[in-house]
């Protein structure tokens, strides 16, 4: 097989034990002489890795009493409809920091007021707003802490007189955080802990039950918590994969470990970018994310990115280009991203440097 460095935003690169894993239950899974998509999702064993999946959760994240953790389908972007039909009775408050931001904001207007809390909209989300005031009446507020296509990240928990509810889609599993400081944390597995196809949730029960609205069944968090996940057949085979992800940080040396080596990726690349005189950064210097590193040609090159573009493919690069509402240049550096295959992505600006700076 070819060797690449794969830095797609998402799906993304998972670890290959992970992967090996995978490939082996699809051909056996643990003895039953059927594959894991096989199986009947009541099976013995089916329900052992639900069960082993939870508890990583749990374990990784210490996850604490009163909360759940949830599997379900639909992706983050039905996570912007869930929160806003389960949670929203009046007001809900939202931090504008993209473009996933302003998709939530735009599922929670069917239910409710929406009240912008702060926004980096005016400077392209190249920042995270700062020195907002979070009105206490809210039914919550809602962040996004990391911002894939911008490549900005809110670095700490933040404190919150109301329920926070954050999408965590590609921060995830990337640094310790508090739990306890979260009434719910949803995303996409795609990103950092997993294959498409598994939504996770991570809920404080005692939030449910507030909104007077009914909920269809399937959309009814309280569904799937008394169901453990299971009301309807989980996406079995993305949640196994899933699983080998999170054994795989357990392996490592659990969440505090990523994030050791996560920040020494991303200060790698940083420094790159701020060293070479041909790159630039892009998001505000404080809020850049250790998940997505975005950044541009410099103005005297402009007219050498696609030039660098050929220059990093034929050198094994793949997944670099830059969201279209960014442009330039967006290495996604997840967990499962080799320190090396940062090296090798620091080499190739330097290489591109001598030869065309
Ligand atoms: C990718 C992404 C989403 C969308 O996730 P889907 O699972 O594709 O719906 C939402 N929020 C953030 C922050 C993302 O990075």
């Amino acid at each position: 097989m070819k060797t690449v460095h794969n830095f797609n935003a998402g799906p993304c690169v998972l670890p290959k034990p992970a992967l090996e894993a995978s490939i082996k239950a699809l051909k056996n899974f643990k003895e039953t002489g059927m594959s894991v998509i096989e199986v009947s999702h009541r099976s013995k064993e089916w329900e052992e890795v639900m069960e082993e999946c939870r508890s990583l959760w749990i374990e990784l994240l210490n996850i604490p009493k009163g909360y759940k953790v949830l599997f379900l389908g639909g992706g983050a972007s039905s996570q912007f409809l869930y929160v806003a039909m389960n949670l929203l009775e009046k007001k809900a408050g939202y931090l504008e920091t993209g473009v996933w931001a302003k998709k939530a904001i735009k599922e929670a207007k069917g239910f409710g007021e929406t009240l912008i809390v702060g926004s980096s909209a005016d400077k392209n989300f190249t920042f995270i707003p700062k020195g907002y005031t979070i009105p206490t009446d809210l039914d919550y507020f809602h962040i996004t802490t990391n911002n894939t296509i911008y490549g900005t990240e809110i670095h700490e928990d933040i404190d919150c007189p109301v329920n926070l509810v954050a999408d965590m889609s590609s921060d995830i599993m990337s640094r310790p955080i508090d739990i306890s400081k979260y009434a719910l944390i949803y995303g996409g597995a795609q990103k950092n802990v997993g294959p498409a196809g598994v939504t996770f949730v991570i809920i404080r029960e005692d939030i449910l039950g507030k909104v007077t609205r009914y909920i269809p069944t399937m959309l009814n968090y309280k569904t799937h918590i008394e169901k453990d996940s299971m009301f309807n057949t989980p996406p079995v085979f993305p949640v196994f994969v899933m699983t080998e992800t999170l054994k795989w940080v357990k392996s490592r040396g659990g969440v505090e470990a990523m994030y050791k080596v996560n920040k020494e990726k991303a200060e790698l690349l940083y420094k790159e970018i701020d060293r070479n005189k041909m790159f630039k950064g892009t998001a505000a210097k404080e809020d850049r994310s250790l998940m997505n590193v975005c950044f541009v040609m410099a103005d005297e090159y402009k007219e050498k990115e696609a030039d660098f573009m050929a220059f990093s493919k034929e050198r094994g690069m793949v997944g670099i280009k830059g969201h279209r509402s960014v442009g330039g240049f967006r290495a996604s550096i997840y967990n499962s991203c080799p320190t090396e295959s940062v090296k090798a992505l620091v080499e190739c600006m330097q290489e591109f440097e001598k030869h065309n700076g």
